[in-house]
């Protein structure tokens, strides 16, 4: 089927939520993806942070088609091993609370808003300007961006918004404060890492009232910062923390995980989903959290990402380059559209990259990439200078 026949059937059949990109991809290996045409792509957004572990990771295969074989489904109403294995695995790499299993961010964070409300009923949910967790309605209601929310209100009540500010964000948690829920890095409005004195300021609100500090880490978790979790490399610890994106390996995989004051606050009834932790998908997991616990790993994403972000930073076109690990943004010179940026560096040098607004790019390649793949994506940017 050609490229012309998919955008006919997109538009006479898919409801219209994406702005794809005109190009099909057919095949990914490791940090490189081919199109239907046979071009050889360089991927540096991993899906968008999906594929930490690289596409097709030669072990999360064999771990699914081994389980594809064997079981695929049996309902939460009876044991199955590889998500309670993962469960364990979880609670044991973070919190070491108690693990919500499910398939995705926005669910993981509606887990989590359910569970602090449940803890505090009826609590307020502080959340941080410029933060994005999800687009079911209670993940929507955490997201305070106007575009995103309008469309869709009434939201869920009870979410406050409270500038990067630390002494706005303490004055707004009080006794009727269920939890504060944040980015410790936001990654869909440009990688944007918040500074220790705010993770400080609300670690200390939540311990003033008994409210609970959720982490939301669908983006900065399984080792994308350097760590295996961003709050690792945080002055704070939070209560619980929301992971999902490269959690499954390139399959729909989310998890809640808590410490311990939270971990027996939900009851058998008051939360489920039927697919979460199913056989098939836990099994990658297990696998692709074994694998992004790695130190080996973690540290050369360190050294990686400290490569990438020197790069980025000479680029003719980069007016600022930040992030942590290989969580990279730039935001561009005045007068270079990103979205135009983004397209020309996937339709003229076969990058795959993202612009996440109007400004700014990020970069978020499989942690698995080589130093020769990083240098060779530099080259490539550089080319696309005016
Ligand atoms: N939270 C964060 C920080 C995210 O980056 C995302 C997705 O981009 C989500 C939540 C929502 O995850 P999902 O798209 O799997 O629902």
């Amino acid at each position: 089927m050609s490229l012309a026949e998919l955008q006919a059937l997109e538009r006479d059949y898919a409801i219209p939520t994406y702005a794809r990109n005109p190009v099909e991809f057919v095949r990914g290996s490791g940090c490189r993806l081919w199109d239907a045409d046979g071009n050889e792509y360089l991927d540096l957004l991993a899906g968008i942070s999906v594929l930490n572990v690289g596409h097709c990771h030669p072990r999360v295969v064999e771990a699914v088609q081994r389980q594809t074989e064997q079981l695929m489904h049996a309902t939460n109403l009876y044991y199955t091993a590889p998500a309670l294995r993962l469960s364990a695995a979880l609670a044991q790499s973070s919190l070491g609370g108690k693990v919500f299993l499910c398939n995705s961010g926005a669910e993981a964070n509606e887990a989590a808003i359910k569970l602090v409300r449940r803890a505090r009923p009826g609590g307020r949910i502080v959340v941080v300007e410029g933060g994005f967790h999800g687009r079911t309605y209670g993940a929507l209601s955490a997201t305070p961006q106007e575009s995103k929310q309008a469309p869709f209100a009434p939201l869920v009540p009870g979410f406050v918004v409270v500038p990067k500010r630390p002494e706005a964000l303490a004055g707004a948690v009080d006794e009727s404060t269920a939890a504060v829920l944040l980015e410790p890095i936001q990654g869909e409005t440009g990688i944007h890492v918040l500074s220790d004195e705010l993770l400080e300021a609300a670690r200390a609100a939540c311990d003033r009232v008994g409210a609970a500090l959720v982490f939301d880490e669908i983006q900065t978790g399984m080792g994308r910062t350097g760590t295996l979790w961003a709050y690792e490399q945080a002055p704070v610890v939070p209560d619980a923390l929301t992971s999902a994106k490269a959690l499954g390996g390139g399959l729909p995989v989310g998890a809640l995980v808590t410490g311990p004051r939270l971990a027996d606050v939900f009851e058998p009834g008051d939360h489920g989903s039927t697919f979460a932790g199913g056989p098939v998908t836990a099994s990658a997991a297990l696998v692709a959290l074994e694998l992004c616990s790695d130190p080996g790993l973690l540290s050369r994403v360190q050294s990686l990402g400290a490569r990438l972000l020197s790069g980025l930073r000479s680029l003719p076109f980069t007016d600022v380059a930040r992030g942590r690990g290989l969580m990279l943004a730039i935001d561009l010179k005045p007068g270079t559209p990103a979205p135009e940026l983004a397209r020309r560096a996937l339709l003229e040098q076969r990058l795959v990259v993202n612009a996440t607004g109007p400004g700014t790019i990020r970069f978020e390649p499989p942690l698995i990439i080589s130093e020769a793949e990083i240098d060779e994506a530099l080259e490539r940017l550089a080319r696309l200078a005016p």
